[in-house]
């Protein structure tokens, strides 16, 4: 009966009446006033491939009718293009400017016999913040001892193998397979204290402390904002609930992250601080599993939808929050859900109560544009527990998402962060994303852009508690501020080059990071000066597409394991130069955007051409690329971290001429053409050794459409052979150790996704 019960599903849903969204205009409610001759893009009808994340999405077969051959027809197959190095895209004396960015490549350490004491009490620091997630790649601690003495002498072509054979020793003695042991807490992910193995690491419970829950959750950050509590207030409040509730979140800390934000500029002032950020999470006690799909939970949304329409008795209506309105609109003595979103990284636009325990929400559109609604970040309160809460977010842009394939959103409780549990956990049940009955204003009665519904239902752990439910794990650039000076005050100064600075200012007005990381030249003597100065770069950024909140906490993890005491952190800064320029985006984390920069513009499309007064992130981190190839010293490697909605496991984008001209059916040139296979090593070590990476998602294929990305300019301009584009799910793995198996249980009589 399957499928023609889902024949009967899609025409049921054609039967709708095709509506315009509920706002007063598709354009984001932000504007922010941009140099250049700038128009916003027109709310035009986007095909499907314009929503693509890098080029690199697996549309759904079913979804998408785009034969092989269509895809085949945007690769590159003029060799001359692929081949020919075009000239520098300024004028040449202007690098000079980058070369203040390298002055590990002048200094002279000639302090360095004098400077610094005695390690220990380094040692001792890092541990409170550096304890690693135990990798199946951590080597074991006597690897150290073995090859410590060699390191520093090492040729560069030894480094390979010894790193290797390193991991994979450590590989094999600690391969553990993730199994997720809290099962039976998995239906809301929370209430950990029921199974009687952790107990909160605190005497008192939110209640009992006598605070206003909702307004510390919100501490204002400056004194215009009027009425009750001033700025001054709302730092000893938060003195005190830290004095209350400690807990020692490694790389974080709540006063520099307070004190990080006041300084980070948006577009719209943002008064408030969201509370998971100011407080910090810790991984959840347990491997965050996927959700199984129910079968039959489309069937009954779709009811549920039908409804709507013909038992309008039942239906509220009412907006209860809005960024286009007067605020507040919500009467707080109301039994209704107050949301709230006017934080960083937050973008709820407009909230309509429909019936007593279900919402529809809207998502901004990024700023100065009319699109790309996709991530989410908002508070919501004033919830009763054990009640399922439906929420419908119905302006979603993408035409499929891993929310039908085990995609979960994030949830963070604030009376959970109380008990001593401060963690975003995988939440909500009944998870469905389908195409819905909204069309772009302008073309209602045409064929307009369309529109998808996220649907997912949420019980909330406690009554009146305050939550905040995100697309992913939020990670914001204040958070990576107070990230990077955590960092930079752990490393033992002895052993690590840390420098942090700032690589060009955002049209936001917010400093833009580069940070230098390689290990200290063993003493100033000549010999040692210069085996640190020829270390080859290994140069990654992350993060220029802001709802991938993902590429931040994988550059996290990178700089990290960088600076941390694994033997293999310390072969790799004895051997290369790190210039890591984390977040390309700041303006557009800061603010919510889910693709674009303030110009409403997508920056991975700014690489051939960028101007340093409309794309100066992008502008400089080329022009920093570019200074290194004009002193011979091109990265080895350079690496662009990303997201993607729509696979699992990670895996690379690479670039190669035979590759693509072999795959476009130009057999004779890609016969004739002699290329450097180095793209193929990195790919091939990582399939090899890290248990997230999956070799067959990759692709080397240069394409049209992505001429103007980071990895084909880099590739191409700067002749960086291992050029990538790094992808990481957004979901999870379906391989190897990190592959969260769901046992028998609750969920028994329900099929997993067809995706296995
Ligand atoms: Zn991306």
């Amino acid at each position: 009966m399957e499928p023609v019960i889902s024949v009967m599903l899609q025409i049921l849903r054609q039967c709708y009446p095709v509506s315009p969204l509920p706002l007063v205009t598709p354009s984001s409610a932000y504007a922010f006033s941009v140099p250049g001759s700038f128009t916003p893009e027109p709310p035009c009808a986007l095909s499907e491939e314009d929503f693509e994340d890098d080029g690199d999405e697996e549309v759904d077969k079913d979804l998408d009718s785009e034969d092989v051959k269509e895809e085949y027809d945007d690769l590159e197959t003029d060799v001359d293009k692929l081949s020919s190095k075009p000239g520098l895209d300024r004028p040449e004396e202007e690098l000079m400017q980058y070369e203040a960015m390298c002055l590990e490549l002048s200094y002279s350490f000639e302090e360095l016999e004098s400077k610094f004491g005695d390690d220990a009490n380094f040692e001792d620091s890092q541990d409170t913040n550096h304890h690693h997630i135990p990798t199946a790649a951590s080597p074991k601690q006597h690897c150290l001892k073995k090859d410590q003495t060699s390191w520093g002498q090492e040729k560069e072509d030894t480094v390979q193998t010894s790193l290797l054979s390193m991991v994979k020793m450590g590989r094999s003695s600690k391969k553990r397979p993730i199994k997720n042991i809290y099962h039976d807490v998995q239906s809301n992910c929370l209430g950990i204290d029921s199974l009687g193995n952790d107990v909160p690491d605190i005497q008192t419970s939110p209640k009992e402390d006598g605070w206003d829950i909702e307004a510390i959750s919100c501490p204002r950050m400056s004194a215009s904002f009027s009425n009750s509590t001033s700025p001054r207030e709302a730092g000893e409040a938060i003195d005190k609930l830290l004095h209350l509730h400690p807990k020692h979140i490694p790389f974080h800390d709540p006063c520099l992250y307070m004190d990080k934000a006041r300084r980070t500029r948006s577009v719209v002032d943002f008064k408030m601080v969201a509370f998971p950020d100011l407080w910090g999470h810790c991984p959840p006690p347990s491997a965050q599993s996927m959700l199984e799909r129910k079968c039959g939970v489309q069937r009954i949304k779709i009811f549920e939808d039908v409804r709507r329409f013909i038992q309008p008795n039942d239906i509220i209506n009412k907006v209860i929050f809005s960024l286009d309105e007067p605020w507040p609109l919500q009467d707080t003595a109301s039994s209704c859900l107050r949301f709230f979103s006017k934080f960083e990284s937050g973008n709820l636009r407009k909230a309509i109560q429909v019936r007593e325990f279900e919402y529809d929400l809207l998502i901004n559109a990024d700023v100065n544009s009319c699109q790309h609604q996709q991530w989410f970040y908002f508070k919501v309160s004033g919830m009763r527990a054990n009640i399922p809460y439906r929420f419908n977010i119905i302006n979603c842009e993408k035409p499929n998402s891993q929310f039908n394939y085990g995609m979960q959103p994030t949830l963070y409780s604030v009376k959970e962060a109380l008990l001593g549990r401060p963690s975003w956990i995988r939440t909500g049940n009944e998870i469905c994303y389908y195409k819905n009955h909204y069309r772009q204003r302008a073309a209602a009665t045409g064929s307009g852009k369309c529109y998808y519904t996220l649907t997912f239902v949420v019980t909330f752990p406690h009554d009146e508690d305050v939550c905040y439910l995100a697309y992913h794990y939020p990670y914001t650039y204040s958070a990576l501020m107070t990230h990077l000076d955590i960092l930079e005050k752990s490393i033992n100064p002895r052993q690590v080059y840390f420098r942090q600075e700032v690589l060009c200012h955002t049209l936001g007005g917010n400093p833009c990071p580069l940070v230098t990381i390689t290990a200290m030249p063993e003493s100033s003597s000549t010999d040692h000066l210069e085996q640190f100065r020829h270390r080859p770069y290994q140069v990654i950024t992350a993060r220029v597409h802001p709802g991938e909140s993902n590429a931040s906490w994988v550059m996290k993890g990178t700089l990290e394991f960088l600076v941390s005491n694994d033997p293999v952190a310390r072969l790799l800064r004895e051997n290369f130069i790190f210039k890591i320029i984390p977040m390309l985006n700041p303006d557009g984390v800061i603010n919510g955007n889910h693709r674009c920069s303030l110009r409403g513009e997508d920056l991975n499309r700014q690489w051939l051409s960028p101007q340093a007064h409309l794309q100066p992130t992008i502008y400089h981190a080329k022009g920093f690329l570019h200074y290194l190839c004009s002193i011979g010293r091109s990265p080895v490697v350079f690496c662009d971290f990303h997201g993607h909605s729509q696979k699992k496991n990670m895996f690379l984008y690479g670039c190669s001429v035979k590759e693509t001209l072999w795959q476009a059916g130009c057999t004779v040139s890609a016969s004739t053409l002699l290329e450097d296979v180095s793209y193929r090593t990195l790919p091939k070590i990582l399939d090899k050794l890290a248990p997230a990476f999956t070799m067959s998602s990759c692709s080397f294929l240069v394409e049209k459409s992505r001429a103007s990305t980071a990895r084909v300019v880099v590739w191409r301009e700067m002749g960086v052979s291992r050029s990538y584009t790094m992808e990481s799910s957004y979901c999870g793995c379906n391989q190897g150790p990190y592959q969260v198996c769901e046992t028998a249980g609750p969920s028994a009589g329900i099929h997993r996704n067809g995706e296995q």
